[in-house]
């Protein structure tokens, strides 16, 4: 755990601001689940490419676990100062071996991520990772937690899990206090761009409104 590559200096890290493009967005919730007062401190948005693809990946080996990096960019509401990022390109991690390697968190592995995003998309953000648990449910464990924490310690990074089988994903995000609950995912928001539908499939999930438990006034 000595060498920790960081893919930007702090100094380009400014986050810069733009217009939250809730309008042009599905907004994907969990349909159960504990549905907690936490907020996450950033909201995801998902191209309709990089949500294809990342599924691809994930619906590629029902056996065992795959995974690779999520990258986009990370912006400020101008208006609200609300903090979102869009993830619009899914990097699939190279099978290493057969069997159950997937995601490779070495000092190689990550110069060589390094490489790869400086040469193909230097414009872009490592905005998280993803990776599928096969018949295991949707949850970090203490493992994920752990490569989480060192490998994407920044606030607006997160963690996708993907579960092929039932057709499930969502996502791991930090609090206002950094704190990120390994059991409790968050919804996103698909950009629908020009399009009319979706290309989202996921089970756990509902564009529907949840039902409001808040007391009547
Ligand atoms: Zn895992």
């Amino acid at each position: 755990m000595s060498a920790i590559i960081r893919l930007l200096p702090d100094e380009e890290m400014e986050t810069t601001t733009s217009r939250i493009p809730t309008h042009r967005a599905l907004h994907w919730r969990p349909k159960t689940g504990p549905q907690t007062s936490s907020q996450p401190v950033v909201s995801v948005f998902v191209t309709p490419k990089a949500f294809t693809r990342f599924c691809a990946h994930a619906h590629s080996d029902l056996e065992n676990e795959v995974g690779g990096w999520l990258l986009g960019k990370q912006r400020l509401d101008k208006n609200t100062g609300e903090h979102f990022i869009v993830i619009d390109t899914a990097i699939p991690a190279r099978h290493t071996l057969q069997g159950s390697a997937f995601l490779t968190f070495t000092q190689d592995s990550q110069v060589e991520l390094h490489r790869h995003l400086q040469d193909n998309h230097p414009d872009k953000e490592l905005l998280g990772w993803f990776h599928t648990h096969p018949r295991m449910g949707v949850f970090l464990s203490a493992y994920d937690t752990f490569l989480h924490n060192h490998f994407f310690p920044e606030m607006w990074q997160v963690a996708l899990v993907i579960e092929p089988f039932s057709r499930c994903g969502g996502f791991f995000i930090r609090q206002q206090d950094g704190w990120m609950d390994p059991r409790q995912y968050f919804g996103f928001h698909e950009l629908m761009m020009d399009r009319k539908r979706s290309v989202v499939h996921w089970r756990n999930m509902t564009t529907r409104r949840p039902p409001k438990n808040r007391s009547k006034k």
